[in-house]
């Protein structure tokens, strides 16, 4: 995409902002305004806590993972439970708020763009919930890898739109996305799944994910009596961490920490450059173009990560590890097998990085880990990397 010019909104220190050719700023400024409008509206609140409850299922638990604790030793260790939430993950919350923003604007046509399938999912759920047509850009290759995926994404009534073009990949996708959208604007609303793009999407999403915190601050307080040492999600592009983190940020004596896979550690390595219409931390090549990452859990397989994140990391509010592939997956196991609950391999990086630092702390400390999701979607991929190990 052109970079043309840069909005003077929408920064969080040197990063975020809105790089777009002119015609796509002129949707972006319109969206913005919306946005702005329904916000704090009393009605809009109202319907979107409704769809929470009724429809996701939410508040979802704080879960004490005794367990766990008791295994490890040293600081206590709360879950909070998006892997509870319908369609299994935090990807929801965020598709039902801007749905309901793209029904008061009007619009009837829903358009997203999807990697793994995830967020296509999460979209087309949505969208047959409210009765909107729907139109999911994904990659070639990925609609091959992802071919259940995109069943799914069909049995909710979504039209999913193999694309070709450059690698047939994630990024060719959100292109086609974005013709799609300076094209049909008035009929379209472009529904993104993380706290990435151009603004307002990091604002809007980390609007309609920090529910996460404001349940879990206000269940920490109730079961504790006081505040976590730490909070810890997974970073892909952003979106879980900064609403587990949302609540918290202003509270300087909680530790904020992002875990990243070793395999695209963007935070950790990244330098600040623009892509995808937004400038953050990005892992390039020596040719200056995002560089391609292969990160056991899809989700996180991306070379950027949201402009607030690379604030949080530049201004030394937030602290951001790394995690390998095999460390999440023993992670995996020993949730599995320790409390019951099976997490999606994004979340089995927080996890991982939870129990290394509960073992360094005392039991005074508390530790929130957001399990984003549930693991049944990687029940198979698991099996798969197990097999072969036994194998070698
Ligand atoms: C998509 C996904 C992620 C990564 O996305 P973020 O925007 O970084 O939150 C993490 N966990 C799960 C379960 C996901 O589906």
């Amino acid at each position: 995409m052109e970079k043309v010019r840069a909005e003077n909104k929408g920064y969080f220190g040197e990063f975020g902002g809105s790089f777009v050719p002119e015609d796509l700023q002129t949707v972006m400024n319109e969206l913005e305004q919306q946005f702005l409008r329904y916000k704090d509206d009393p009605e809009f609140i109202e319907e979107y806590k409704y769809y929470l409850r009724e429809y996701i299922g939410r508040e979802n638990p704080l879960t004490y993972a005794e367990n766990l604790t008791e295994r490890i030793g040293g600081a206590k260790i709360y879950l909070k439970r998006e892997d509870l939430n319908h369609t299994g993950a935090h990807k929801i919350n965020n598709a039902i708020g801007q749905i309901l923003l793209a029904k008061r604007m009007g619009v009837k046509r829903i358009i997203a763009e999807t990697g793994a399938g995830q967020h296509g999912v999460a979209t087309a759920t949505a969208c047959a919930m409210f009765g909107m047509e729907c139109v999911i850009y994904m990659g070639k290759l990925d609609t091959e890898r992802q071919a259940l995926n995109v069943f799914r994404m069909e049995l909710l009534g979504a039209k999913v739109v193999p694309v070709s073009k450059g690698q047939g990949r994630l990024k060719d996708a959100v292109d086609e996305a974005l013709g799609d959208l300076v094209q049909n604007y008035k009929n379209t609303f472009y529904l993104l799944g993380s706290a990435v793009g151009p603004h307002p999407y990091p604002t809007m999403v980390k609007h309609f994910q920090a529910i996460i915190s404001e349940e879990s601050k206000r269940q920490i307080l109730e079961k504790e009596g006081k505040l976590p040492t730490a909070v810890i999600a997974c970073a892909g592009g952003g979106s879980n961490a900064i609403g587990a983190f949302a609540h918290y940020i202003d509270e300087e004596d909680v530790r904020l920490i992002g875990v990243e896979p070793a395999e695209a550690p963007t935070l950790s390595e990244g330098v600040p450059a623009v892509i995808h219409g937004f400038k953050c931390l990005t892992l390039l090549d020596e040719k200056g173009d995002p560089k391609p990452t292969y990160s056991i859990a899809a989700g996180l397989d991306y070379p950027g990560v949201g402009p607030e994140h690379s604030y949080l990391k530049t201004s030394g509010r937030g602290e951001y590890v790394t995690v390998t592939g095999q460390v999440a997956l023993d992670a995996f196991l020993l949730l599995s097998k320790t409390e019951g609950i099976i997490p999606a391999l994004e979340s089995s990086h927080a996890v991982a990085y939870a129990v290394k630092l509960a073992k360094e702390l005392t039991a005074d400390d508390l530790l929130i880990v957001n399990l984003s999701g549930r693991g049944d979607k990687d029940v198979e991929q698991v099996f798969g990397m197990l097999k072969n190990k036994e194998n070698n």
